[in-house]
């Protein structure tokens, strides 16, 4: 399929930040997107790239009302020589798949998706930030536009992908954040959506996060939907905890996420020869090792964060310091190794990385 590209006119272009110190995450977008459209029995057609714009939507389009949503957040880097770099895209397009799957949506094309975001960040290119740190930030989305109310899978969607300059995801930088073990509200349950990159579990975590944020946290740390006993992951991370010399976090068993940070840190771990485990870890482990001192690291994983170490988890009203609330040793390290090879200063041994521009 062919892939059509209408450029914007120069007074359609937008101003570029000036002050890349200054960027934000998720504000801020690029002078093109690329979309394409969907209809039962004749599958996808139209891809396109057009000047960045508002989308039309019938008001009972099935997406708004139903949640069949689902979404995808990866980034681009300029590294070495002044080149953009993908990380692990495809495998964000895989997981969109799985996503698409789970919420009866219908699967997008590998190839042409990553043609189109290719010939996209291409276009937008001067748009990619220079100083270390930023990024391009990259929203593929998919969502049912069928004007119909009955409750059923859609017969219509639309595909499509924004791109803008993002700064470091916290506002503390790689300073260690603040988390709430939640004990009422739950995110996920077994054989929920918990693992699709779905709208509904961000909103059904809102109140959560709002209620931890008043208090002064930064992220809420699910815990297991059962049994309010294991550890899950965080908002929009995965979470490791290094408690003696061994590695944690918890297994993909369909109420977390599968990270594609989750598993690079699993990847580069067992190639650096270190004891790591995908395992149930029960909150009172981490509390006991936070005690008797055996609890040596915790740290969030995730595209925007990259590695976010936690220097305090508070559970049951009971604040515990991590690490003496510093960036811990391994966290550093993983996150030096990780940015290395998305902005290509370090040979990628694993096949991540690929050069576009
Ligand atoms: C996106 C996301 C993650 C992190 O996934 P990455 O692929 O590493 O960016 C973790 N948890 C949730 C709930 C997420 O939405």
């Amino acid at each position: 399929m062919e892939i059509s590209i209408t450029k914007a006119k120069p007074a359609q272009l937008k101003p570029k930040p000036q002050d890349e110190s200054q960027l934000g995450f998720g504000d801020i977008f690029t002078d093109h997107m690329f979309l394409m459209d969907y209809e039962a029995g004749k599958g996808w057609f139209n891809p396109r790239i057009e000047p960045y714009g508002d989308l039309c939507f019938d008001p009972a389009a099935m997406g708004l009302h139903y949640g069949q949503e689902i979404f995808e957040g990866l980034k681009a880097y300029r590294g070495k020589n002044g080149g953009i770099y993908l990380f692990r895209a495809r495998d964000n397009v895989a997981r969109l798949n799985r996503s698409a799957q789970r919420l009866c949506m219908p699967e997008v094309d590998t190839d042409l998706v990553m043609e189109g975001l290719k010939k996209l960040i291409e276009l937008d290119q001067e748009w990619v930030p220079r100083s270390r740190g930023t990024s391009l930030y990259i929203r593929p989305t998919m969502i049912a536009t069928e004007p119909h109310l009955g409750v059923r899978p859609s017969n219509t969607y639309v595909f499509y992908i924004i791109i803008g300059p993002v700064a470091a995801y916290y506002k503390e930088g790689l300073n260690p954040v603040k988390i709430w073990v939640e004990t009422e509200y739950v995110r996920a349950a077994p054989g929920g959506t918990g693992e699709a990159k779905t709208s509904g579990n961000y909103a059904a975590s809102l109140l959560a996060a709002e209620k931890a944020k008043e208090k002064g946290f930064t992220q809420v740390l699910w815990l297991d939907a059962v049994e309010r006993k294991y550890v899950e992951e965080v908002g929009t991370m995965n979470m490791f905890f290094v408690i003696g010399d061994e590695v944690i976090t918890a297994p993909l068993t369909g109420t977390i996420l599968p990270g594609i940070t989750r598993d690079s840190v699993l990847r580069i771990l067992k190639g650096w020869g270190i004891n790591v485990s995908e395992r149930s870890l029960r909150i009172d482990e981490v509390v006991e090792a936070a005690e008797n001192g055996s609890l040596k690291e915790a740290f969030g994983t995730g595209t925007a964060a990259v590695i976010s170490p936690v220097g305090q988890i508070t559970y049951k009203g009971k604040d515990y310091v991590i690490a003496g609330g510093r960036m811990g040793e391994l966290s550093q390290r993983l996150y030096d190794e990780i940015v290395a090879i998305q902005y290509a200063e370090k040979p990628d041994s694993y096949g991540w990385v690929e050069r576009i521009v």
